[in-house]
């Protein structure tokens, strides 16, 4: 079934009112604004990530999936700044021939995140135009004054870690380019969750308040945000390519072939927390894995300088180039 919209009140009412339900400062999305509390002590902690088709995701992927990591990448950035996330805004700018189908698949993907991370939605934006679909997430937290982690902060001798599994989503996209070879079907499938569905690591971010010095998500590619911290640090790092966690299939590409560890170091839309800690806390970490079930490897180290640099398992350097993705740089295909 195909159904034309009508207009965007329709769609409001029909679609996005329901997902303000249990916020009462979205005001039923019926008024001009939302109202949006915060508790005493805490500082509001802002972030807007917009994704638009043919660039962040296909035109034809499923729309809850597409609606899914629109939010997750923004909750990511809450998580990456230790705060808990509270509401977030909807900018959504639709081709005029969008389907009302498409925009009510789009809506329970929402639902079903909203109810895996407590958040709710508080207003938005809805137009039509003859450009992409472009889809602006703006998502709001809180934290508490003075605790929330920055890029900046990280100490010399600071130990490097990173969550869960690092370059799987990269491979995920090479997938959906079919410009992969080697994994199995099953292990295709895995690669391609990883990347249409990243996990904010909120209670990580949150935990990670007053042990971290410096924290950030993995999002341009671990080298290049490795650099962020650094940069914003006033530090270099040198990072152990043994030491990068990586799925059984990455680990199988680069046993074959070693170039694979830069393709993978340089590779972005992981979402996973990469953070400094001292090495005093080496145990709270351990401990913190251990508690949230969650890999936190220690993957290198801050030192003096202003370079990153990836050492393979003879201590040699490896070249990554320019280490992530560039909005400016490069052209989706
Ligand atoms: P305006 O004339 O100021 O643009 P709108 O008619 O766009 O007002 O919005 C009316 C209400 O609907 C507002 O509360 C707004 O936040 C909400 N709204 C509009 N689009 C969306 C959306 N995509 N998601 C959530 N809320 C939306
Ligand atoms: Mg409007």
């Amino acid at each position: 079934m195909a159904t034309p919209i009508e207009d965007e009140f329709e769609l409001i009412a029909t679609y996005f009112a329901p997902l303000a339900l249990g916020y009462d400062g979205a005001l039923g999305l019926e008024d001009d604004a939302a109202l949006v509390d915060l508790p005493p002590g805490e500082r509001l902690v802002a972030t807007c990530d917009a994704l638009v088709a043919g660039v962040h995701f296909l035109p034809d992927d499923p729309a809850d999936l597409i609606a899914r990591k629109a939010l997750r990448v923004n909750l990511s950035d809450l998580a990456s700044m230790g705060a808990r996330p509270l509401v977030y805004l909807l900018n959504l700018i639709l081709p005029r021939d969008t389907e009302a189908e498409w925009v009510a698949d789009f809506a329970a993907g929402l639902a079903t995140d909203q109810a895996e991370f407590g958040v709710h939605l508080a207003g938005g934006d809805t137009v039509a135009s003859d450009g992409p679909l472009t889809i602006a997430i703006t998502a709001l937290g809180s934290v508490v004054r003075g605790s929330e982690l920055r890029r900046a902060g990280a100490r010399a001798g600071d130990v490097l870690y990173v969550s869960g599994q690092v370059g799987d989503a990269a491979l995920g996209l090479l997938v959906l380019q079919e410009e992969l070879e080697g994994p199995s079907a099953e292990a295709c499938a895995d690669l391609v969750a990883r990347y249409r569905l990243p996990r904010p690591r909120l209670a990580l971010g949150a935990r990670l308040v007053g042990l971290a010095h410096a924290a950030i998500d993995v999002s341009d590619g671990l080298v290049a945000d490795a650099g962020h911290v650094c940069d914003a640090s006033g530090l270099g790092a040198v990072l152990n390519g043994p030491d990068l966690p990586l799925s059984p299939a990455a680990r199988r590409l680069v046993a074959a072939d070693p170039s694979w560890l830069a393709r993978l170091a340089a590779g972005g839309d992981d979402y996973e927390l990469l953070f400094a800690v001292a090495e005093a806390d080496a145990e709270s970490v351990a401990d913190l894995a251990g508690e949230l079930d969650l890999p936190l490897s220690p993957i290198g180290r801050l030192v003096e300088g202003r370079s990153v640099r990836l050492l393979d398992a003879a201590g040699a350097e490896v070249e990554v180039g320019k280490g992530g993705w560039g909005h400016f740089r490069e052209r989706p295909a």
